[in-house]
């Protein structure tokens, strides 16, 4: 039997490059190394959001492949992946914040992609429930939305599954083995597997894992928090979209028939799901500032998860070179789940050394050598 590839982390990304591995390439022999359960890490929190809307041109052509297959996703995977175009609107109240959001949609539209800009009082007509006092535009897409962030990585895990794909839970990988700058195996909890084509997938841990083999993967991990209110319609719709205000960092939509309400104040790195005390308290208040009806509302529970950040919010989609067979895939931010299933397919394309479909050379590792120019991703909620 052929040696294994294998794929550290199964979120995700792991699940769609392990996909993508077994059904372009048709590895016969692809191992899926999770220490928990698959879809344990950040993939558990996430709320399925998508958009066209960022700053970085490669980022809206992945989430445009994405939206590809995630439209044709239950034909293909037998999952109804449940996308529902509810849209995103980002607003602002600074100039130059509502400037950044205007060449955003600039970007956007040049891709085909349709962007309105409202100003304050056509977004007050448009969302009644909400206080734009102060705002002073915003810009919407309705082609932006959500899918179940659940029936994609059950699609993925199925379909890998049937194709020989291999996934072990409860297996954490503590080493790897290098040699003349190559590797040569990956050691778990339970025993040493030999390879030579690793994948680092392991989210907001990728940075510990690339420890590993001894090389700087730099991602950290920033814990996010966002609050669910019970079934609540008090006069708001029931499908309204994400309203992000990028100045005071306040974000408002659905999830279901209840409400969702999150900031996105800077945080310390730390991989403990820890808030500061006072952080539903002040979270509250400023969604209640902003939709009033929201007073009636109570907090059904909360849902918590790890951002995995690099120094310039964009991920890494990357050979690691100093290391012979070693990849990393991680640092998405708040947007792995929507380009999962188009990473999945550039990721496989480059540990098969194919060209990709989208040039992703700008995720590349090396760009975080000294000399090099990095530019971040400016839309990250
Ligand atoms: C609150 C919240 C809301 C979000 N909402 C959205 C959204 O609406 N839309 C969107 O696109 N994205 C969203 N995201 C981001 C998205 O969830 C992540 O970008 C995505 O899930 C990352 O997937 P991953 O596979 O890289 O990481 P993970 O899902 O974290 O998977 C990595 C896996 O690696 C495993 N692992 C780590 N170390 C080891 C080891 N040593 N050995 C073996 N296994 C290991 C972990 O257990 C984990 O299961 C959200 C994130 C959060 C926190």
């Amino acid at each position: 039997m052929e040696e294994p590839v294998v794929i550290i982390g199964g979120g995700i990304i792991g699940a769609s490059v392990a996909y993508n591995l077994a059904s372009l390439y048709s590895l016969s022999n692809i191992v899926v190394l999770e220490k928990s359960r698959v879809g344990s890490g950040s993939t558990s929190a996430s709320l399925g959001g998508f958009r066209h809307q960022f700053s970085d041109e490669t980022a809206i052509k992945l989430t445009v492949e994405s939206v590809k297959i995630l439209n044709e996703f239950e034909s293909s995977f037998g999952y109804d992946p449940l996308v529902r175009r509810d849209g995103y609107c980002f607003i602002a109240s600074k100039k130059d914040s509502l400037q950044a959001l205007e060449t955003n949609r600039a970007l956007a539209s040049r891709l085909g992609i349709d962007v309105e800009l409202l100003e304050d009082q056509e977004l007050q007509q448009r969302f009644p429930f909400y206080s734009f006092d102060g705002i002073i535009g915003g810009t919407l897409c309705m082609a932006d939305g959500h899918a179940s962030t659940l029936a994609v990585l059950q699609g993925y895990v199925s379909k890998a599954k049937t194709l020989g794909v291999q996934f072990y839970e409860g297996t954490e990988v503590i080493g790897m083995s290098t040699q003349n700058s190559e590797v040569r195996a990956v050691v778990t909890d339970q025993r040493k597997i030999e390879t030579s084509k690793v994948l680092i997938a392991a989210g907001a841990f990728s940075g510990l894992v690339g420890k590993l083999a001894g090389v700087d993967i730099p991602i950290k991990p920033y814990p996010r928090k966002i609050l669910v209110t019970h079934a609540f319609s008090d006069s708001i719709p029931i499908e309204i979209p994400i309203i992000v205000d990028v100045d005071s960092t306040l974000a408002v939509g659905r999830e279901g028939s209840g409400m969702i309400f999150a900031d996105n104040e800077p945080v310390d790195s730390t991989f403990e799901l820890s808030f500061p005390s006072d952080y539903d308290a002040r979270v509250i208040l400023k969604a209640v500032k902003r939709v009033p009806s929201l007073s009636n509302a109570s907090v059904a529970y909360s849902d918590e998860g790890l951002y995995e950040l690099t120094p310039d919010l964009n991920p890494i989609v990357s050979e690691i070179k100093e290391i012979c067979g070693l990849y990393c895939c991680s640092g998405f931010a708040g947007h792995g789940f929507m380009h999962a299933p188009a990473i999945g397919r550039v990721m496989a394309d480059i540990m098969m050394e194919q060209k990709t479909q989208i040039d992703i050379s700008k995720y590349d590792l090396e760009r975080f050598d000294s000399d090099k120019v990095q530019t971040s991703e400016r839309l990250i909620i």
